[in-house]
């Protein structure tokens, strides 16, 4: 990938969780603390101001170098897990990947997830995302498919309980409401889609 694409990629990433902020923090209010929107856009502003050394390194370097500063920017209990997700698929990823590469990353960034979070699909987390879209990279879908996907996989997670996190201590009470981390993990698989999407 060449630095410019790498630096649009990252401003895709900033910019999308920087205009959907307030929502991500209104769905934290709801079944959360409240910080979801301000730790992400923390975390991504600093990827952001980091850039022009990111765009310097082999692909997987970068998306190692990612994890490692949402670790230190993002804060609760998302920063740790979008880091391992960012530190893993760059550990995973080869410096010039194929889509087959890309495939067998992404799952293995997913599993590191939900490994660290001691966690699994269906407990109402960013990890209803992420084991769609893994799936869905494995079936071979577009990147415009993949962006559906994630959408439809954190609309989702509306009816379903909290089991992990802190919305798992409001129980019943957090069924009618989106998971704040399945909804920017979905903002951020499509603006990677789409950044995808046109340089392909
Ligand atoms: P905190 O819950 O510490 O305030 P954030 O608000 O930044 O942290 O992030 C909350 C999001 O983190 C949740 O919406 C959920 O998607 C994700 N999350 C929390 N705990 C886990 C876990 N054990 N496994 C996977 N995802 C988790
Ligand atoms: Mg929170």
């Amino acid at each position: 990938m060449a630095s410019a694409e790498l630096i649009a990629l990252i401003a895709a990433c900033a910019d999308t969780i920087a205009a959907h902020a307030d929502e991500l923090t209104a769905l934290d209010q709801a079944i959360g603390d409240g910080d979801h929107g301000l730790n992400m856009k923390r975390g991504f502003e600093a990827v952001r101001a980091d850039s022009a050394a990111l765009s310097g390194k082999p692909l997987n370097e970068a998306v190692k170098a990612v994890g490692t500063k949402l670790v230190m920017t993002v804060g609760g209990a998302s920063g740790p897990l979008f880091g391992t997700f960012f530190m893993t698929l760059g550990k995973e990823l080869p410096a010039e990947p194929g889509r087959a590469d890309l495939n067998a990353a992404f799952a293995k960034a997913v599993e590191a997830v939900a490994a660290r979070g001691k966690s699994q699909a269906g407990q109402k987390t960013m990890l209803d995302v992420l084991f769609p879209v893994a799936d869905a990279l494995a079936a071979g879908k577009s990147p415009e498919d993949l962006a559906d996907v994630a959408d439809a996989s954190a609309a989702a997670t509306v009816p379903m309980k909290a089991i992990r996190g802190r919305a798992s201590f409001l129980g019943d009470r957090s069924i009618g409401h989106m998971d704040p981390g399945a909804r920017s993990s979905a903002l951020l698989i499509r603006a990677i889609a789409q950044s995808f999407g046109t340089s392909a």
